[in-house]
């Protein structure tokens, strides 16, 4: 839309943190547009409609029993949600063994089970002592922040090589980054924002344990199908300048002017935006350090489930290979069938730096040897890289290095005078979640709504 329109609010972004902003806003009745770059809305969250219509997630997907934000937006809006499929047994192979098993805890020796719960005991203990809304103010806070995750992971003496090996991956795989640099603060922040370490890790009462009917995409585009014309796609924002008691946002088609502004975007994008005056140097470090992390997510789609049949859940694990974790993500009428399969940080690097051909191999490879032969022959065989996403510039949330939250961390949801700022990275609880986007940006709505 060519020249200039006015809003009482102008949110930039389109995901979950931008389109809760906007519908808060609205409620209230303050008039909004919201820009989105991309053709969509939804932004990490991406549900891709397959040939026949079957929605499938190429982002995010799952939904914890406590993310209760985007709960109630999906049923204030009629989106139903359905529990991930667990029946069978989850495979975990590594040691050159496959391991069976049902419940939470994989075969492996006594002593590796027992050593992974006392490093658990001991994360989530940690965990707690970091205040949600400035955990900079922890009593320990220097301490934790001055050390990476790599490092920690090293001092709690797992016994085995499978036993570490998961426990690697399963801390790797909630960044998606080399852990060398991620902090300790934002692991034990990160903890404590879901509750604690099982609930990022667990299906069942844990952040995989439901799925949204139509595919979590849906509630985003009911809500833009609320708000209408107000939400303008193909619209990437160029600049935010700060005039008198104006925000003027300009895109490459036109600018709106606005009272004020809500930046919903990752922080690897924002630093693109011009701002005018300029960004204070502290914050541009915040959002320079703030990186996304490197996750491929590979949906398979079969006739039908058929690992079912053989009694496995779907759910696999093995730690450095090229399907690092396993998932049944079929829709809950069950056909087609849909195995969503994840590599994370260096691991998704190695398998992106393969020829597209040999990538597809060794991850077909790694399902067919685990689930059998039509493992190898998916009717479909989608790819999303979301480091290569050049709206989102990684997954599934940016990482803070050593040093950042302690020095910056103050800042990550302070306004810039008229300028609010929402995103998953700027939450408290469910921190780098749905849960966590919607919430943001209900509480930048609501920031704005106090000031007018
Ligand atoms: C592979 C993957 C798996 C995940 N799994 C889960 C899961 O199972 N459960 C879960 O809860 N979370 C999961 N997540 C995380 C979840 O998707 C995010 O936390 C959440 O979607 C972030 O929402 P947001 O609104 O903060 O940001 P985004 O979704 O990134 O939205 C930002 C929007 O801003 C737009 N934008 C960027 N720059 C500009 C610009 N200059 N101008 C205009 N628009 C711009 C983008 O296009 C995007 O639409 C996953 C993420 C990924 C990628």
């Amino acid at each position: 839309m060519p020249g200039t329109a006015d809003a009482d609010v102008c949110v930039i972004g389109a995901g979950y943190a931008g389109l809760a902003a906007a519908r808060r806003l609205a409620a209230a009745g303050k008039t909004v547009l919201v820009l989105e770059a991309r053709d969509r809305v939804g932004g990490r969250i991406w549900t891709h409609r397959l040939s026949d219509g079957t929605p499938i997630d190429r982002g995010g997907a799952w939904l914890a029993p406590q993310h209760d934000a985007i709960f109630s937006l999906a049923r204030e809006l009629g989106v139903s949600t359905y529990r991930t499929w667990v029946k069978g047994a989850h495979l975990l192979i590594g040691d050159g063994r496959t391991r069976r098993y049902t419940g939470l805890i994989p075969k492996i020796s006594p002593m590796a089970v027992a050593t992974i719960a006392i490093a658990q005991f001991r994360l989530d203990r940690a965990a707690r002592k970091v205040p949600l809304e400035a955990p900079w103010t922890a009593t320990r806070a220097a301490e934790w922040d001055a050390e990476t995750v790599a490092s920690y992971l090293s001092r709690t003496r797992i016994s085995s090589t499978i036993g570490r090996d998961l426990y690697d991956m399963a801390v790797r795989g909630l960044f998606a980054a080399d852990l060398n640099e991620v902090s300790l603060l934002h692991l034990l922040f990160l903890v404590h924002a879901h509750g604690s370490i099982n609930t990022l890790f667990s299906i069942e009462g844990g952040s995989q344990e439901n799925m949204v009917d139509g595919g979590a995409g849906s509630v985003a585009q009911r809500i833009a199908d609320e708000l209408g014309d107000a939400v303008r796609l193909n619209e990437p924002v160029r600049s935010i300048a700060l005039r008198d008691d104006r925000v003027d946002v300009s895109t490459a088609v036109g600018s709106v002017s606005a009272r004020h502004a809500i930046v919903a975007v990752p922080p690897a994008t924002a630093t693109d935006i011009e701002f005018v005056p300029a960004l204070p140097g502290d914050r541009m470090d915040l959002l320079r350090l703030a990186v996304g992390g490197m996750e491929t997510k590979t949906m398979l789609i079969y006739d039908e489930p058929f690992w079912r049949a053989d009694g496995l859940s779907g759910q696999t694990a093995e730690p450095n290979s090229a399907a690092e974790v396993t998932l049944d993500g079929s829709p809950s009428s069950g056909t087609p069938g849909v195995l969503a399969s994840f590599t994370f940080g260096r691991v998704a690097w190695r398998l992106d730096a393969l020829e597209e051909g040999e990538r597809k191999r060794a991850v077909l490879d790694a399902v067919s040897a685990r689930l059998g032969p039509r493992g190898a022959a998916p009717a479909a065989f989608i790819e999303t890289s979301w480091w290569h996403e050049p709206w989102s510039r990684g997954c599934s949330m940016a990482h803070l290095p050593t040093g950042a939250i302690t020095r910056y961390g103050a800042l990550l949801r302070q306004p810039v005078d008229r300028i609010h700022w929402a995103g998953t990275e700027t939450s408290t609880i469910s921190h780098g979640s749905i849960d966590g986007a919607v919430r943001s940006g209900e509480r930048a709505a609501a920031e704005i709504l106090d000031r007018s």
